[in-house]
């Protein structure tokens, strides 16, 4: 059978059920990755910045190597979006597609358009940390709150599966793709002259607290699974509890969530490496604590699957009408350039555009001060945070957002966030302020 398998969040070779399903059942296949649609937000900025542009195809270009060291390449058809792998399956007569599936309402409506075409799409869940078959519970039935998901689950001993280690051969290509005109570029030649991915020449002009423009830190599978492990090397990993609401450096958290959010490194592999430090080192509050916030990640991802296109209205899952009857615009736009006034508020606003990344801490501040102080709309804020971030994942976004707001499943309906208590407890001597002052 000659396949397609369709890169989506999931851009590694090791640990990847999905594409291992398609190495077993295909004589040939197509590896692709699609490429996005130019999109511009209703609040009048790209949907994509360039730190997650850049980041993207860092990811995207190790793919691409990986792949051609195993005789492969990495496709990417002209056409944008889905209409490009429909246009490569119908001209090669491809009508099996593999992929990752995601529990989000775009995405899944992408496999329905493929199928309604006539493709066969496999499509299997593995980003979770959990898997769902082995769920106390169906996906579509997870419990609203956190700490009774955490409960359930861990009252069960729900594991994550054992990794599987990267495939050493892959099936050959379709005759035809070595024709890439065909199909419109290879993924190649949008990689420089020096190997390195065009966009990711962007500066590393401030300080950074994941400076992905560094070889240690770039978007690949091969830089995930080095930081992985030298994050596991250090004894970090026992004082991640008391460091975690820092706000300044590469050590204060794990970091993965750039790499989990392209899919170079999995919460399986993460928890392999995590469960072997607690057998080598001893198991704390710190460990254990890794291991709580992942399971956050998961239980965001189940209540998307639950609740799909509600989690992107302006209620969310309330039934109440939304609060807030005329958005401030003004302050949306003050608070996004940094320029709200408040000095803890725009240093987290500055880090964010100038980097692409903030700390938890300072996300949840952020955010909360747009919802709760300015009045403005929480969705514009989870699109500026899209555009932003070099770790966005959809799930966690939406649903944190939503949590800050009050129209998620935070029990206690909502959070604010005192900016100048924030400032006492986590800049007490002011060094991130003054670290981002400069407009
Ligand atoms: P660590 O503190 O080291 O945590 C380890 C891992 O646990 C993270 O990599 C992440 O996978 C998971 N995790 C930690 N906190 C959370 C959380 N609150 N929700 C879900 N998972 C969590 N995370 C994203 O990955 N993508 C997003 O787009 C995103 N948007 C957010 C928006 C808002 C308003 C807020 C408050 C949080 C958001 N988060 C998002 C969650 C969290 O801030 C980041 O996952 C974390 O800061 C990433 O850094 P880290 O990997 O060092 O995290």
């Amino acid at each position: 059978m000659t396949s397609i398998y369709w890169f989506r969040r999931d851009r590694r070779l090791a640990d990847n059920p999905a594409l291992q399903s398609a190495l077993t059942q295909s004589d040939c296949l197509l590896p692709l990755t699609l490429r996005p649609i130019d999109e511009t937000t209703p609040w009048g900025f790209a949907r994509v910045g360039p730190h997650r542009h850049a980041f993207e195809l860092q990811s995207l270009a190790g793919l691409a190597k990986s792949l051609a060291s195993l005789g492969s390449a990495l496709f990417q058809p002209q056409t944008p979006g889905i209409e490009g792998l429909l246009a490569v399956a119908q001209d090669n007569g491809i009508k099996d597609v593999f992929c990752e599936d995601i529990p989000a309402p775009e995405q899944q409506q992408a496999v329905s358009a493929l199928r309604q075409a006539g493709l066969r799409v496999h499509a299997l869940e593995q980003s979770a940390l959990l898997p769902h078959a082995a769920l106390p519970f169906e996906p579509d039935q997870a419990p609203l709150v956190f700490t009774e998901f955490r409960r359930q689950a861990e009252k069960h001993g729900v594991l994550p599966r054992q990794p599987l280690p990267a495939p050493s051969v892959l099936p050959a290509l379709p005759a035809s793709a070595l024709n890439a005109e065909e199909f419109g570029a290879a993924l190649r030649l949008q990689i420089g002259p020096d190997d390195k991915p065009v966009a990711a020449s962007l500066p590393l002009t401030t300080p950074s607290a994941f400076p992905y423009q560094l070889a240690d830190w770039h978007g690949d599978e091969i830089s995930a699974q080095r930081h992985l492990h030298r994050y596991f090397s250090s004894d970090l990993p026992s004082h991640y509890k008391e460091t975690r609401n820092q706000l300044i450096g590469t050590d204060y958290s794990t970091k993965f969530s750039p790499w989990l959010a392209v899919g170079a490194v999995t919460g399986a592999q993460i928890w392999q490496a995590l469960n072997t430090y607690e057998n080598v080192h001893g198991a704390n509050d710190s460990t254990y604590w890794i291991w709580f916030e992942l399971l956050w990640r998961d239980h965001f991802r189940l209540m998307m699957q639950r609740f799909g296109d509600k989690l992107f209205t302006p209620g969310g899952l309330t039934t109440e009408p939304s609060p807030i009857t005329k958005p401030n615009q003004q302050g949306f736009d003050r608070w996004r350039s940094g320029r709200t006034g408040h000095r803890l508020i725009d240093a987290g606003m500055r880090e964010l555009a100038a980097t692409g990344y903030l700390s938890n801490r300072m996300r949840q501040i952020v955010a909360s001060y747009l919802i709760h102080d300015l009045r403005g709309d929480w969705q514009a804020g989870a699109a500026w945070f899209e555009h932003c971030l070099i770790d966005f994942d959809v799930h966690s976004n939406q649903g944190n957002w939503a949590y800050i707001a009050g129209v998620g499943t935070d029990p206690r309906g909502g959070r604010r966030f005192n900016p100048d208590k924030q400032a006492d407890d986590h800049d007490r001597h002011g060094q991130y302020r003054t670290l981002w002052d400069t407009p």
